[in-house]
């Protein structure tokens, strides 16, 4: 049976198809040349590998001395060997210092292992050198000791990075390790958010009774970086249809993706974003079968076709919204499959109520390792203090209306 035969109600769509339309509609970035400061969450489009050996040359491991091992063989506490150090070579030290049997060089970490050198004795081995310009070796060393091979770590044309790959710090340090300046890839999505109403007031700013201090872009921004996006927040924008268009016009020069939140609720006129992008006609405006968040609209705009996601304005049907629509899309941006939402079984401490033919989406704190999860008092739309105080989103099916204290839920963390 279908919502609307339940209900009678205008069709809400489900919060499923909803967002399998959205996965569909959002395309991947075209792959860029990225410097590698500007690389870090890019995803990489093509393989990569090593055109140089890693390390790219034969060098030492310890500080110590550089030695033809033949020439301590016989080295015990009671009989140790004397030799006299030839040179020194510390890291960096690009002349080429060739060892002949008889003598030995001092050379630190990192330092190019001279031609005849066949072992590293570290300097805890010795007894640290003599101002004489000599060095004595109590024991004898294997060969390679302490020698860090050209290739260990890579050999030319290894692949050091797959497509797909998702650039963190390591993967980032590997390839400047392995002398790449840049990299092809999906940078991050950039997202501008963007917040209306009239009775919006700066954080610090005055306000009178009926203004309330804006709190949503600076929530969603932090959301949208947690999410991988690049995120930038628009100043306040008044319930005005001109001046949401002028802003969306304006923001589409450097976005991805645009986010607003509030006036898409069936305040009419008021509802500016609504009203304004209706009349554009490339945005769909819809009730999703979900608590919250039920008045949602996503579309494209502009002449490129950005998508546009427009999410109710109390600040807990945005943040859920965000979270269940907004956030997978990152990776789709990117050329990934979208990830779902890391979801546990946990038993609910209290018992639950949900409206008919809507997933809820109840706030609550989940201890993972007890398995419980509690809703946190105060479940309204609104009520932002109690959403600050939960780590989970509980998920209420929606042909359920009462869940008992004790049953098995299915629990969504947040991030
Ligand atoms: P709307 O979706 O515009 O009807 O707004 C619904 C509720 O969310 C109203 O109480 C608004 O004052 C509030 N609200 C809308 N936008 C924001 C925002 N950016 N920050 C905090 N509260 C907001
Ligand atoms: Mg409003």
């Amino acid at each position: 049976m279908t919502v609307t035969e339940h209900t009678g109600q205008s069709a809400m769509q489900s919060v499923d198809d909803y967002l399998s339309e959205v996965l569909a509609a959002i395309r991947p970035l075209p792959p860029r040349e990225l410097g590698l400061d500007d690389a870090d969450g890019a995803v990489l489009t093509q393989d990569v590998a090593a055109a140089w050996p890693l390390p790219p040359f034969d060098n030492s491991g310890m500080d110590g001395y550089a030695v033809v091992a033949a020439d301590l063989a016989g080295a015990s506490p009671d009989r140790p060997v004397t030799l006299p150090v030839r040179a020194e070579v510390p890291a960096g030290d690009t002349r080429r210092h060739e060892l002949a049997a008889g003598g030995v060089i001092k050379i630190m970490t990192g330092a190019l292992l001279p031609p005849g050198a066949d072992a590293v004795v570290p300097v805890e081995w010795t007894d640290g050198g003599s101002a004489d310009g000599r060095v004595t070796f109590g024991r004898p060393v294997e060969p390679g000791n302490a020698i860090r091979r050209t290739g260990g770590d890579a050999a030319v044309g290894d692949v050091l990075l797959t497509a797909g790959t998702r650039l963190g710090p390591v993967q980032i340090a590997l390839l400047a390790a392995a002398g790449h300046g840049t990299v092809t890839a999906r940078p991050r999505p950039r997202v501008t958010l963007i917040s209306t109403g009239n009775e919006l007031a700066e954080p610090g700013q005055p306000v009178s009774p009926g203004q309330i201090w804006e709190s949503n872009s600076r929530m969603l921004a932090g959301a949208a970086r947690q999410a991988g996006f690049t995120a930038r927040r628009h100043p306040i924008v008044p319930d005005d249809k001109a001046a949401v268009l002028g802003v969306i016009e304006d923001a589409l020069a450097d976005a991805d993706l645009l986010v607003t939140t509030g006036g898409v609720s069936m305040g009419g006129e008021h509802d500016v974003v609504k009203a304004a992008l209706a009349d554009l006609g490339t945005v769909g405006f819809r009730k999703v079968a979900m608590q919250p968040g039920m008045p949602q609209g996503f579309g494209m705009v502009g002449a490129a076709g950005t998508p546009i996601f427009t999410l109710p304005g109390n600040p807990v049907s945005a943040y859920v919204s965000f979270q269940v629509f907004v956030r997978p899309v990152v990776n789709v941006f990117q050329g990934l499959d979208f990830e779902r939402p890391v979801s546990h079984r946990a038993v609910l401490a209290a018992s639950v109520r949900s409206p008919r033919e809507r997933r809820s989406f109840l706030r609550g704190v989940l201890d993972r390792s007890a398995g419980r999860v509690t809703p946190v008092s105060g479940q309204a739309s609104h009520q932002l203090a109690s959403l600050a105080r939960a780590n989970a989103l509980v998920v209420v099916p929606e042909s359920v209306t009462e869940l008992a204290e004790g049953t098995e839920v299915e629990v969504l963390e947040l991030p």
